[in-house]
């Protein structure tokens, strides 16, 4: 059995991956936080596809529960690893700086950013091991050029970007693979509050991304097709220029 883990797996993104990476034949383990009913309806999704998957809850900005999650799921795989390892649970919490809670700063760094090193460290070992392994982190148009109003939201998924260059050059002889895909407007619940109508205008393919664009692009990322490609951030924005 082939495993791949995709946090924030329940809805948005994270749902059209956990469904891409289904079709390539992985046995998804679908990540939430909070959402049990989304994260249900998307393993029943992967079980409609022919696939298998189980649900996994925990915070992925939380140290101490990633770890136990993660290793009592280890406990109970002990012949198998998670091969893809997907860092896809984010939120925004947008402000003006000058307005910006310190709650909001940190929530949305430790969420964004913190999660990164919190998941990531926790299965590179075995992939090490194995001499095999994909990481995809989900980075942002807004960690590439900044974006008013999201100061910690750009700095996350900035350190994200930086972070993932690090580690490519770290485990590349490994046989580990490190990318990052920045999705520019994708129409999930995280944009729900935006004005498409209006911000399309900026966009030169005139209209939002789905989230099948956006995993198209990770399941690339995670196949053998793409082995000899790390250390890249790969845009999916409708050619907004970065
Ligand atoms: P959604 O808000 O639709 O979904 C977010 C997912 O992340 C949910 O499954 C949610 O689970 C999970 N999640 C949030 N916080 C945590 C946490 N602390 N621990 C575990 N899971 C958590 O977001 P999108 O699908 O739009 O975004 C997915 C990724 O893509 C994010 O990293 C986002 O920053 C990035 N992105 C999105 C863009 C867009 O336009 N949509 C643009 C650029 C980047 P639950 O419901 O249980 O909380």
């Amino acid at each position: 059995m082939k495993y791949a883990l995709v946090t924030g797996g329940s809805r948005g993104i994270g749902r059209a991956v956990c469904l891409s990476l289904a079709r390539m034949g992985y046995h998804v383990i679908v990540n939430y936080r909070s959402g049990k009913e989304s994260a249900e309806e998307t393993l029943n999704m992967i079980n409609n596809e022919g696939s298998s998957g189980e649900l996994l809850p925990f915070d992925v900005s939380n140290r101490e529960e990633v770890k136990q999650a993660l290793s009592s799921w280890k406990e109970k795989h002990p012949e198998g690893y998670i091969e893809v390892l997907v860092n896809n649970a984010g939120i925004r919490q947008d402000a003006l700086l000058v307005w910006m809670k310190p709650e909001e700063w940190d929530k949305v760094i430790s969420t964004n950013l913190g999660s990164f090193y919190n998941v990531t460290q926790a299965l590179i070992q075995d992939m090490l091991i194995k001499k095999c392994g994909r990481i995809v982190n989900m980075v942002s148009l807004s960690g590439l050029k900044g974006l008013p109003g999201q100061a910690n939201y750009s700095a996350a998924k900035g350190g994200v970007i930086a972070a993932t260059k690090a580690l490519a050059q770290e485990v590349g002889r490994k046989g580990v693979t490190v990318n990052a895909v920045a999705p520019g407007y994708i129409r999930t619940d995280m944009t729900k509050d935006l004005d498409e109508k209006q911000l399309k205008n900026l966009i030169p393919m005139n209209r939002f991304g789905t989230p099948e664009e956006v995993a198209s692009v990770v399941a690339f990322l995670a196949s053998e097709k793409s082995s000899y490609i790390s250390g890249q951030v790969i845009s999916v924005n409708g050619g907004l220029y970065t």
